[in-house]
């Protein structure tokens, strides 16, 4: 260990062609030496840790080199080279902006600029982190800028272009420097391993770069903590223990799960990889990108696109071919939503466990030809009473016959109350209520939800999940309902504000020891109140602990005292009020913005 160097140093380019994943550029940048055709300033721009700092200084280094090769590399052998790459060189200088961005410390590099070089040709200035630099600095700065010396070439390197000034950029040669792809990644982590004697699956690289995320030194300082960490022996297994990074393999044995419909396996499954603290989301989003990986496998021209080795590309090829490209697209869909409704669920773990569910259902027969997929969680649509569709998801059901009567298979079914066999409004007439009850039964609540969010019927099948079986039916208040009704309402997403504000200003009123009601004065606001039933009786039979709440919605258009909530529906009410008004609009030929 003596004498230590980490290999971002060690291994760190000397020369263009050595810099990885940067090839368009340096090209350009050995083009433009070779052609003396240099400008006075020039931005690099990137994330961190691809390559900027690094070919400023190969840059500079080449352009005084005194035995330029005819590709516009540097000699590495003359005097000059010789003092860059003993770091004793005159003719480079690097301001760090994020720790040198007052207006003295550009003072100071502005009165350096002036002195001409005493070997070689030009001087380099490289400015870090330029975007740092306070708005006094440069201003000082522009000056020189605008009429450098004829000896001086300023490179700027910046993270973030976008908090330059134009007046910076307008004087630049902008050069954008990429992410690193995996593979450039893993190709350089080979050669290093193999240059320190380092054993390492590619699997491990593999994990490695994508840890990276684009970036060189991040993935050489990685690879150095798991070179110590193993003592330079690197297995797939020790990189994703060391890493804290999630098998694929989990990916892949779900995927056949999902694909074959056991859904008890995927949420055992999930079970297992939570108990190896993962996060539920961090698992949500490593599957949608497992599913995006399935889909640009299952077609040539996107196979590029697909950044792993060699081993693991032919598993995702093998896998593709299983999954259609409609259970890919679905799935994905489905991944992303849960991903986008993660931070604001109250029940994360139920809400990955609904995901996985959706996606296992996805390729599932119709109900009529279900043999042979056990452990299937059953629809209940052909219940038009009120039964919560909580069959067990670990005891097999029978394959059920399109008419097949209602399957109480457990307890908390039978101990229902009993509600009207006969609903008095079928499904399909519930439509067009002006003053009645809405008695919505669950299935059919969940029918005009997934309705209104265009699914089709292969995905009506949304069912409650094992945790939700074993809640407790517990007494609760009309408050306690309150609370928890608000509770709902504050946690809806931004884009269902207007349902949010309509549920704050509804009360929710007990009925009998499980049903309450809720009254809203239109059909839009009823449509829109059936459209979130069933999660909001999800939600509180999370909340009150009682799996049999039952949410009624009344329609009472005839004593409709105007509730305006948009901005048109105040306007209207406003017109009403006031003749004037109304003249006004017309005669202005006012509209709301
Ligand atoms: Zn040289």
């Amino acid at each position: 260990m003596e004498n230590y160097i980490v290999s971002a140093r060690k291994y760190r380019p000397s020369t263009f062609d050595s810099v990885i994943g940067q090839r368009a550029l340096t090209t350009t940048l050995k083009n433009a030496i070779v052609s003396g055709k240099l400008a006075h300033a020039y931005l690099f721009c990137g994330p961190r840790g691809v390559g900027k700092t690094t070919c400023a200084r190969i840059f500079a280094k080449t352009i005084n080199c005194q035995h330029l090769s005819a590709d516009g590399e540097a000699c590495n052998e003359c005097e000059s080279c010789m003092a860059f790459n003993e770091q004793r060189s005159y003719n480079i200088f690097e301001l760090d902006a994020a720790s040198n961005n007052s207006v003295d410390d550009i003072r100071n590099l502005i009165e350096e600029v002036r002195i001409p070089p005493q070997i070689g040709k030009y001087k380099v200035y490289i400015i870090d982190e330029v975007h740092m630099l306070s708005a006094a600095a440069f201003n000082a700065f522009l000056k020189t800028l605008e009429e450098p010396p004829k000896h001086a070439i300023f490179i700027l390197a910046t993270t973030e272009k976008h908090k330059l000034l134009p007046t910076i950029l307008s004087r630049c040669q902008i050069y954008d420097f990429n992410r690193i792809g995996v593979n450039d990644i893993i190709e350089h982590l080979q050669y290093v391993a193999a240059k320190e004697g380092v054993k390492a699956e590619p699997d491990a690289l593999m994990v490695i770069a994508q840890k990276a995320d684009g970036g060189m030194r991040d993935a050489l300082s990685i690879f150095d903590q798991v070179v110590s960490f193993t003592q330079g022996n690197i297995t797939y297994k020790s990189a994703i223990d060391n890493l804290n990074v999630l098998d694929y393999e989990y990916y892949f044995q779900l995927t056949d799960m999902l694909l074959t419909n056991k859904v008890s396996d995927a949420l055992l499954l999930f079970n297992t990889v939570l108990q190896k603290g993962f996060d539920g989301n961090h698992f949500i989003t490593g599957l949608a990108s497992h599913f995006r990986d399935l889909l640009v496998s299952k077609d040539a021209s996107t196979l590029s696109l697909l950044e792993v080795s060699g081993d693991v590309k032919s598993k995702y090829r093998n896998q593709a071919q299983n999954c259609s490209p409609r259970f890919l697209f679905k799935a994905m869909k489905l991944c992303n939503d849960c991903d986008l409704n993660y931070r604001t669920s109250k029940n994360k773990r139920l809400l990955v466990e609904l995901t996985l569910i959706e996606c296992a259902q996805l390729t599932a027969p119709n109900d009529d030809v279900a043999e042979g997929h056990s452990p299937k969680i059953k629809p209940t649509f052909q219940q038009t009473t009120t039964q919560p569709s909580s069959q067990a998801t670990a005891k097999p059901v029978a394959p059920a016959k399109p008419a097949a009567a209602p399957k109480a298979t457990n307890t908390n079914v039978a101990k229902q109350p009993a509600t009207p066999k006969s609903n008095p409004f079928p499904e399909e007439k519930k439509q067009t209520p002006t003053i009645q009850t809405v008695r919505l039964s669950d299935t059919s609540i969940k029918r005009i939800h997934q309705k209104s969010q265009g699914e089709t019927a292969a995905s009506e099948k949304t069912q409650p999940t094992a945790a939700e079986q074993t809640i407790t039916n517990k007494p609760f208040s009309e408050a306690d309902l309150d609370l928890a009704w608000r509770e709902y309402a504050a946690a809806l997403p931004v884009e269902r504000k207007a349902d949010a504000q309509r549920m704050m200003a509804i009360r929710p009123k007990l009925l009998d020891d499980n049903k309450f009601q809720i009254v809203v004065y239109n059909q839009l606001a009823a449509e829109s109140m059936q459209s979130l039933s069933a999660s909001i009786e999800e939600s509180l039979h999370k909340k009150l602990q009682n799996s049999q709440v039952k949410m009624q919605i009344h329609v009472n258009e005839a004593s409709e005292e105007k509730r305006a909530f948009t901005a048109s529906e105040k306007l209207e009410v406003m017109l009403d009020k006031n003749n004037n008004l109304k003249k006004l609009q017309k005669k202005l030929g006012l509209e709301l913005a």
